[in-house]
Protein backbone atom coordinates (compact mmCIF):
# COMPACT_ATOMS: atom_id res chain seq x y z
CA UNK A 1 0.00 0.00 0.00
CA UNK A 2 0.96 3.56 -0.27
CA UNK A 3 -0.25 6.70 0.72
CA UNK A 4 0.86 6.31 4.23
CA UNK A 5 3.72 8.63 5.26
CA UNK A 6 6.81 8.01 2.63
CA UNK A 7 7.27 11.07 1.02
CA UNK A 8 5.03 13.47 1.44
CA UNK A 9 6.69 16.65 1.85
CA UNK A 10 7.10 19.16 -0.85
CA UNK A 11 9.88 19.00 -3.05
CA UNK A 12 13.01 20.50 -0.94
CA UNK A 13 14.44 23.22 -3.37
CA UNK A 14 18.50 22.91 -3.50
CA UNK A 15 20.19 24.96 -0.96
CA UNK A 16 23.28 26.96 -1.96
CA UNK A 17 26.36 24.98 -0.91
CA UNK A 18 29.51 26.16 -1.10
CA UNK A 19 30.75 22.97 -2.82
CA UNK A 20 33.92 21.57 -1.19
CA UNK A 21 33.89 17.89 0.11
CA UNK A 22 35.70 18.88 3.83
CA UNK A 23 34.03 17.05 6.94
CA UNK A 24 33.31 20.08 8.57
CA UNK A 25 30.09 21.52 8.41
CA UNK A 26 30.67 24.91 8.20
CA UNK A 27 32.90 25.43 4.83
CA UNK A 28 30.42 22.93 3.71
CA UNK A 29 27.13 24.49 4.38
CA UNK A 30 28.03 28.28 4.30
CA UNK A 31 29.15 30.25 6.99
CA UNK A 32 27.09 34.19 6.31
CA UNK A 33 23.57 34.97 5.91
CA UNK A 34 22.19 32.21 7.49
CA UNK A 35 18.42 31.41 6.43
CA UNK A 36 16.50 29.01 7.81
CA UNK A 37 16.80 26.14 5.10
CA UNK A 38 20.66 25.97 6.00
CA UNK A 39 20.16 26.21 9.60
CA UNK A 40 17.68 23.23 9.60
CA UNK A 41 20.37 21.33 7.18
CA UNK A 42 22.56 22.07 9.58
CA UNK A 43 21.34 21.02 12.91
CA UNK A 44 20.60 17.74 10.91
CA UNK A 45 24.40 17.18 9.76
CA UNK A 46 24.91 17.53 12.90
CA UNK A 47 23.41 15.31 14.54
CA UNK A 48 24.63 12.65 12.13
CA UNK A 49 28.76 13.88 13.53
CA UNK A 50 30.87 11.74 15.39
CA UNK A 51 32.48 12.62 18.53
CA UNK A 52 35.42 14.11 16.67
CA UNK A 53 32.43 16.88 15.50
CA UNK A 54 33.69 15.24 11.91
CA UNK A 55 30.67 14.01 9.44
CA UNK A 56 31.38 9.94 8.93
CA UNK A 57 33.51 9.80 5.58
CA UNK A 58 30.60 7.90 3.84
CA UNK A 59 28.21 11.07 4.13
CA UNK A 60 31.22 13.72 3.27
CA UNK A 61 30.61 13.34 -0.64
CA UNK A 62 26.76 14.23 -0.33
CA UNK A 63 24.68 16.80 -0.46
CA UNK A 64 23.34 17.87 2.44
CA UNK A 65 20.18 18.50 1.47
CA UNK A 66 19.38 14.63 0.02
CA UNK A 67 21.33 13.99 3.78
CA UNK A 68 18.66 16.21 5.10
CA UNK A 69 15.95 14.43 3.33
CA UNK A 70 16.68 11.22 4.32
CA UNK A 71 17.14 11.94 8.00
CA UNK A 72 13.43 14.12 8.10
CA UNK A 73 11.14 12.20 5.57
CA UNK A 74 12.53 8.92 5.52
CA UNK A 75 14.04 8.15 8.88
CA UNK A 76 11.39 7.51 11.64
CA UNK A 77 12.65 7.90 15.08
CA UNK A 78 9.51 6.13 16.53
CA UNK A 79 8.32 3.25 14.05
CA UNK A 80 5.09 2.36 17.19
CA UNK A 81 4.44 -0.68 15.61
CA UNK A 82 4.69 -3.51 17.99
CA UNK A 83 4.07 -7.60 17.36
CA UNK A 84 0.80 -7.72 19.49
CA UNK A 85 -0.64 -4.71 17.00
CA UNK A 86 -0.53 -7.28 13.90
CA UNK A 87 -3.17 -9.94 13.87
CA UNK A 88 -2.75 -13.30 12.51
CA UNK A 89 0.81 -14.14 10.39
CA UNK A 90 1.95 -16.19 13.17
CA UNK A 91 4.41 -17.78 10.48
CA UNK A 92 5.44 -14.83 9.60
CA UNK A 93 6.32 -13.44 12.79
CA UNK A 94 7.99 -16.24 13.83
CA UNK A 95 9.92 -16.65 10.65
CA UNK A 96 10.98 -13.04 11.34
CA UNK A 97 12.09 -12.94 14.77
CA UNK A 98 14.33 -16.02 14.19
CA UNK A 99 15.60 -14.04 10.60
CA UNK A 100 16.07 -10.85 10.93
CA UNK A 101 15.27 -10.09 14.84
CA UNK A 102 17.86 -12.17 16.61
CA UNK A 103 20.52 -11.47 14.07
CA UNK A 104 20.18 -7.60 14.84
CA UNK A 105 20.40 -8.26 18.77
CA UNK A 106 22.95 -10.86 18.73
CA UNK A 107 25.43 -9.85 15.65
CA UNK A 108 27.78 -11.73 17.94
CA UNK A 109 25.74 -15.09 17.77
CA UNK A 110 24.82 -14.73 14.20
CA UNK A 111 28.28 -14.65 12.29
CA UNK A 112 29.83 -17.50 10.26
CA UNK A 113 27.37 -20.25 9.36
CA UNK A 114 24.53 -18.63 11.16
CA UNK A 115 25.23 -15.22 9.46
CA UNK A 116 21.42 -14.15 8.39
CA UNK A 117 21.09 -12.87 4.59
CA UNK A 118 20.66 -9.10 4.34
CA UNK A 119 17.47 -9.25 2.20
CA UNK A 120 13.91 -10.13 3.07
CA UNK A 121 11.12 -9.74 0.54
CA UNK A 122 7.60 -9.51 1.79
CA UNK A 123 5.03 -10.41 -0.94
CA UNK A 124 1.14 -10.76 -1.04
CA UNK A 125 -1.87 -8.32 -1.70
CA UNK A 126 -1.97 -4.66 -0.52
CA UNK A 127 -2.98 -3.85 2.85
CA UNK A 128 -1.90 -7.33 4.78
CA UNK A 129 0.25 -5.88 6.88
CA UNK A 130 3.72 -5.56 5.23
CA UNK A 131 4.73 -2.52 6.52
CA UNK A 132 3.21 -2.89 9.65
CA UNK A 133 5.95 -5.57 9.53
CA UNK A 134 8.37 -3.92 8.83
CA UNK A 135 7.95 -1.60 11.39
CA UNK A 136 7.55 -3.94 14.15
CA UNK A 137 10.97 -5.73 12.99
CA UNK A 138 12.42 -1.94 13.55
CA UNK A 139 10.80 -1.70 16.68
CA UNK A 140 11.57 -5.11 18.12
CA UNK A 141 15.12 -4.91 17.08
CA UNK A 142 16.00 -1.49 18.20
CA UNK A 143 16.73 -0.35 14.95
CA UNK A 144 16.41 2.68 12.72
CA UNK A 145 13.58 2.28 10.60
CA UNK A 146 13.81 3.65 6.83
CA UNK A 147 10.61 3.63 4.86
CA UNK A 148 10.68 4.40 0.96
CA UNK A 149 8.37 3.94 -1.70
CA UNK A 150 10.45 2.84 -4.21
CA UNK A 151 7.74 4.38 -7.14
CA UNK A 152 8.63 8.05 -5.50
CA UNK A 153 12.27 6.82 -6.38
CA UNK A 154 11.28 7.42 -10.16
CA UNK A 155 8.32 9.23 -10.06
CA UNK A 156 9.22 12.28 -8.11
CA UNK A 157 13.15 12.61 -7.79
CA UNK A 158 13.62 12.27 -11.64
CA UNK A 159 16.80 12.48 -12.16
CA UNK A 160 18.67 12.50 -8.46
CA UNK A 161 17.25 9.04 -7.46
CA UNK A 162 20.80 7.62 -7.78
CA UNK A 163 21.86 10.12 -5.30
CA UNK A 164 19.01 9.72 -2.84
CA UNK A 165 19.68 6.24 -2.84
CA UNK A 166 23.31 6.24 -1.75
CA UNK A 167 21.85 9.44 0.78
CA UNK A 168 19.58 6.79 2.14
CA UNK A 169 22.32 3.69 2.31
CA UNK A 170 24.96 6.66 3.40
CA UNK A 171 22.86 7.73 6.57
CA UNK A 172 21.30 4.10 7.76
CA UNK A 173 24.90 2.95 7.66
CA UNK A 174 25.44 5.74 10.36
CA UNK A 175 22.30 4.54 12.02
CA UNK A 176 22.99 1.36 12.89
CA UNK A 177 21.55 -1.07 13.50
CA UNK A 178 18.88 0.07 10.70
CA UNK A 179 16.22 -1.53 8.48
CA UNK A 180 15.74 -0.20 5.20
CA UNK A 181 11.67 -1.04 3.76
CA UNK A 182 11.23 -0.41 0.51
CA UNK A 183 8.30 -0.31 -0.74
CA UNK A 184 7.00 -1.74 -4.32
CA UNK A 185 10.28 -2.50 -4.73
CA UNK A 186 9.22 -4.31 -8.22
CA UNK A 187 9.09 -0.94 -9.58
CA UNK A 188 12.72 -0.68 -9.06
CA UNK A 189 13.83 -4.34 -9.80
CA UNK A 190 11.39 -5.04 -12.07
CA UNK A 191 12.39 -7.24 -15.12
CA UNK A 192 10.21 -6.16 -17.69
CA UNK A 193 12.49 -4.01 -19.88
CA UNK A 194 9.68 -1.53 -21.55
CA UNK A 195 10.47 -0.29 -24.40
CA UNK A 196 11.91 2.76 -23.18
CA UNK A 197 13.27 1.86 -20.59
CA UNK A 198 14.93 5.16 -19.93
CA UNK A 199 18.58 4.95 -19.16
CA UNK A 200 18.31 6.98 -15.70
CA UNK A 201 15.75 3.96 -14.38
CA UNK A 202 18.25 1.30 -15.52
CA UNK A 203 21.19 3.36 -13.76
CA UNK A 204 18.84 3.64 -10.24
CA UNK A 205 18.83 0.23 -10.67
CA UNK A 206 22.54 -0.45 -10.95
CA UNK A 207 23.17 1.54 -8.18
CA UNK A 208 20.50 -0.08 -5.61
CA UNK A 209 21.78 -3.53 -6.20
CA UNK A 210 25.27 -2.42 -5.91
CA UNK A 211 24.28 -0.31 -2.15
CA UNK A 212 22.80 -3.65 -1.64
CA UNK A 213 26.05 -5.76 -2.65
CA UNK A 214 27.94 -3.33 -0.51
CA UNK A 215 26.47 -4.31 3.04
CA UNK A 216 25.83 -7.79 1.26
CA UNK A 217 29.34 -9.44 2.74
CA UNK A 218 30.70 -6.77 5.31
CA UNK A 219 29.59 -6.74 9.00
CA UNK A 220 27.44 -3.40 8.67
CA UNK A 221 23.62 -4.02 10.85
CA UNK A 222 21.83 -3.35 7.94
CA UNK A 223 18.70 -5.23 7.01
CA UNK A 224 16.75 -4.17 3.38
CA UNK A 225 12.82 -5.15 3.36
CA UNK A 226 11.45 -5.09 0.09
CA UNK A 227 7.62 -5.11 -0.49
CA UNK A 228 5.74 -6.09 -3.44
CA UNK A 229 2.11 -6.19 -4.79
CA UNK A 230 4.06 -7.93 -7.82
CA UNK A 231 6.35 -10.24 -6.88
CA UNK A 232 6.43 -12.08 -10.65
CA UNK A 233 7.91 -8.59 -11.76
CA UNK A 234 10.93 -8.92 -9.88
CA UNK A 235 14.34 -10.56 -11.46
CA UNK A 236 16.04 -13.01 -10.76
CA UNK A 237 18.90 -10.61 -9.76
CA UNK A 238 16.40 -9.15 -7.44
CA UNK A 239 15.38 -12.33 -6.49
CA UNK A 240 19.09 -13.11 -5.49
CA UNK A 241 20.07 -10.43 -3.28
CA UNK A 242 16.31 -10.53 -1.45
CA UNK A 243 17.36 -13.97 0.32
CA UNK A 244 14.18 -14.79 2.11
CA UNK A 245 10.87 -14.44 0.64
CA UNK A 246 7.53 -14.69 2.73
CA UNK A 247 4.19 -14.76 1.47
CA UNK A 248 1.71 -12.35 3.85
CA UNK A 249 -1.54 -13.79 3.21
CA UNK A 250 -5.17 -12.41 3.18
CA UNK A 251 -6.20 -12.28 7.28
CA UNK A 252 -7.86 -15.43 8.47
CA UNK A 253 -11.35 -15.47 9.89
CA UNK A 254 -9.72 -15.71 13.45
CA UNK A 255 -7.84 -12.44 12.18
CA UNK A 256 -10.38 -10.68 10.72
CA UNK A 257 -12.52 -10.70 14.05
CA UNK A 258 -9.17 -9.78 16.24
CA UNK A 259 -9.02 -6.53 13.87
CA UNK A 260 -12.55 -5.70 14.33
CA UNK A 261 -12.54 -5.85 18.28
CA UNK A 262 -9.26 -4.14 18.75
CA UNK A 263 -10.23 -1.47 16.73
CA UNK A 264 -13.32 -1.06 18.10
CA UNK A 265 -12.23 -1.36 21.82
CA UNK A 266 -10.35 1.70 21.23
CA UNK A 267 -13.06 4.19 21.04
CA UNK A 268 -15.46 2.32 23.13
CA UNK A 269 -19.23 1.86 22.55
CA UNK A 270 -20.03 -1.20 20.52
CA UNK A 271 -22.79 -4.09 21.42
CA UNK A 272 -21.41 -7.31 19.08
CA UNK A 273 -22.37 -10.39 20.41
CA UNK A 274 -19.57 -13.19 19.60
CA UNK A 275 -22.15 -14.76 16.97
CA UNK A 276 -21.96 -11.29 15.72
CA UNK A 277 -18.42 -11.24 15.29
CA UNK A 278 -18.79 -14.81 13.43
CA UNK A 279 -21.65 -13.67 11.16
CA UNK A 280 -19.27 -10.27 10.16
CA UNK A 281 -16.16 -12.89 9.66
CA UNK A 282 -18.54 -14.83 7.52
CA UNK A 283 -19.12 -11.94 5.50
CA UNK A 284 -15.86 -11.07 4.88
CA UNK A 285 -13.98 -13.64 3.24
CA UNK A 286 -11.25 -12.61 1.24
CA UNK A 287 -11.06 -8.88 2.92
CA UNK A 288 -7.61 -7.42 3.48
CA UNK A 289 -6.74 -5.72 6.80
CA UNK A 290 -6.59 -2.72 5.43
CA UNK A 291 -10.39 -3.55 4.23
CA UNK A 292 -11.47 -4.65 7.29
CA UNK A 293 -10.18 -1.09 9.06
CA UNK A 294 -12.35 0.19 6.31
CA UNK A 295 -15.04 -1.79 7.13
CA UNK A 296 -14.82 -0.79 10.61
CA UNK A 297 -14.48 2.75 10.23
CA UNK A 298 -17.76 2.70 8.09
CA UNK A 299 -19.76 0.92 10.64
CA UNK A 300 -18.62 3.21 13.31
CA UNK A 301 -20.21 5.86 10.96
CA UNK A 302 -23.46 3.66 11.59
CA UNK A 303 -24.51 5.47 14.86
CA UNK A 304 -23.36 9.18 14.44
CA UNK A 305 -25.52 9.42 10.64
CA UNK A 306 -28.53 8.16 12.47
CA UNK A 307 -28.15 10.52 15.69
CA UNK A 308 -27.85 13.08 12.79
CA UNK A 309 -30.88 11.92 10.76
CA UNK A 310 -33.14 12.34 14.17
CA UNK A 311 -32.01 16.42 14.10
CA UNK A 312 -29.35 16.68 16.41
CA UNK A 313 -26.77 19.17 15.35
CA UNK A 314 -23.57 18.05 14.62
CA UNK A 315 -22.40 20.67 16.88
CA UNK A 316 -24.12 19.66 19.56
CA UNK A 317 -23.66 16.32 19.60
CA UNK A 318 -23.37 14.64 22.61
CA UNK A 319 -21.56 10.91 22.95
CA UNK A 320 -24.39 10.27 25.10
CA UNK A 321 -26.68 10.99 21.95
CA UNK A 322 -25.23 7.84 19.69
CA UNK A 323 -26.03 4.26 19.97
CA UNK A 324 -23.47 1.46 20.65
CA UNK A 325 -21.79 -0.07 17.13
CA UNK A 326 -24.19 -3.01 16.16
CA UNK A 327 -24.21 -5.90 13.48
CA UNK A 328 -26.34 -3.86 11.80
CA UNK A 329 -24.01 -0.81 11.33
CA UNK A 330 -21.68 -3.66 10.09
CA UNK A 331 -24.29 -5.60 7.23
CA UNK A 332 -24.57 -1.59 6.21
CA UNK A 333 -20.92 -0.92 6.08
CA UNK A 334 -20.60 -4.26 4.02
CA UNK A 335 -22.67 -2.77 0.92
CA UNK A 336 -20.00 0.45 0.80
CA UNK A 337 -16.72 -1.62 1.27
CA UNK A 338 -16.12 -4.33 -0.78
CA UNK A 339 -12.68 -6.80 -0.81
CA UNK A 340 -9.93 -4.83 -2.96
CA UNK A 341 -8.37 -8.25 -3.96
CA UNK A 342 -9.56 -10.44 -6.58
CA UNK A 343 -9.38 -14.17 -6.47
CA UNK A 344 -7.83 -14.16 -9.62
CA UNK A 345 -4.50 -12.14 -7.70
CA UNK A 346 -4.66 -14.93 -4.97
CA UNK A 347 -3.41 -17.30 -7.34
CA UNK A 348 -1.07 -15.56 -8.64
CA UNK A 349 0.44 -15.23 -5.45
CA UNK A 350 0.24 -18.74 -4.65
CA UNK A 351 2.06 -19.70 -7.84
CA UNK A 352 4.96 -17.55 -6.98
CA UNK A 353 5.17 -18.68 -3.05
CA UNK A 354 5.28 -21.89 -4.52
CA UNK A 355 8.12 -21.08 -7.18
CA UNK A 356 10.07 -19.05 -5.30
CA UNK A 357 8.89 -18.16 -1.63
CA UNK A 358 10.44 -19.58 1.77
CA UNK A 359 8.81 -21.63 3.77
CA UNK A 360 10.34 -21.51 7.06
P1 LIG B 1 0.75 -3.42 3.21
O1 LIG B 1 0.73 -4.92 3.23
O2 LIG B 1 0.15 -2.88 1.95
O3 LIG B 1 2.09 -2.84 3.53
P2 LIG B 1 -0.02 -2.17 5.69
O4 LIG B 1 0.90 -2.87 6.60
O5 LIG B 1 0.34 -0.78 5.33
O6 LIG B 1 -0.27 -3.01 4.35
O7 LIG B 1 -1.49 -2.19 6.31
C1 LIG B 1 -2.40 -1.13 6.09
C2 LIG B 1 -3.35 -1.00 7.28
O8 LIG B 1 -4.22 -2.11 7.30
C3 LIG B 1 -2.61 -1.03 8.60
O9 LIG B 1 -2.28 0.26 9.02
C4 LIG B 1 -3.60 -1.70 9.52
O10 LIG B 1 -4.51 -0.76 10.03
C5 LIG B 1 -4.38 -2.62 8.63
N1 LIG B 1 -3.85 -4.00 8.66
C6 LIG B 1 -3.39 -4.71 7.59
N2 LIG B 1 -2.99 -5.93 7.94
C7 LIG B 1 -3.17 -6.02 9.28
C8 LIG B 1 -2.93 -7.06 10.26
N3 LIG B 1 -2.43 -8.26 9.91
N4 LIG B 1 -3.22 -6.78 11.55
C9 LIG B 1 -3.74 -5.61 11.92
N5 LIG B 1 -4.00 -4.60 11.06
C10 LIG B 1 -3.72 -4.79 9.75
Amino acid sequence: GFSRRGIRGNFVPPIKSNGGNSGNLTSRIGGKGDDTADDSTKRCLELLCGPDGELPEKLRNLEPRLIEHVSNEIMDKDPNVRWEDIAGLDHAKKCVTEMVIWPLLRPDIFKGCRSPGKGLLLFGPPGTGKTMIGKAIAGEAKATFFYISASSLTSKWIGEGEKLVRALFGVASCRQPAVIFVDEIDSLLSQRKSEGEHESSRRLKTQFLIEMEGFDSGSEQILLIGATNRPQELDEAARRRLTKRLYIPLPSSEARAWIIQNLLKKDGLFKLEKEDIDTICKLTEGYSGSDMKNLVKDASMGPLREALKQGIEITKLKKEDMRPVTLKDFEQALQEVRPSVSLNELGTYEKWNNQFGSLS
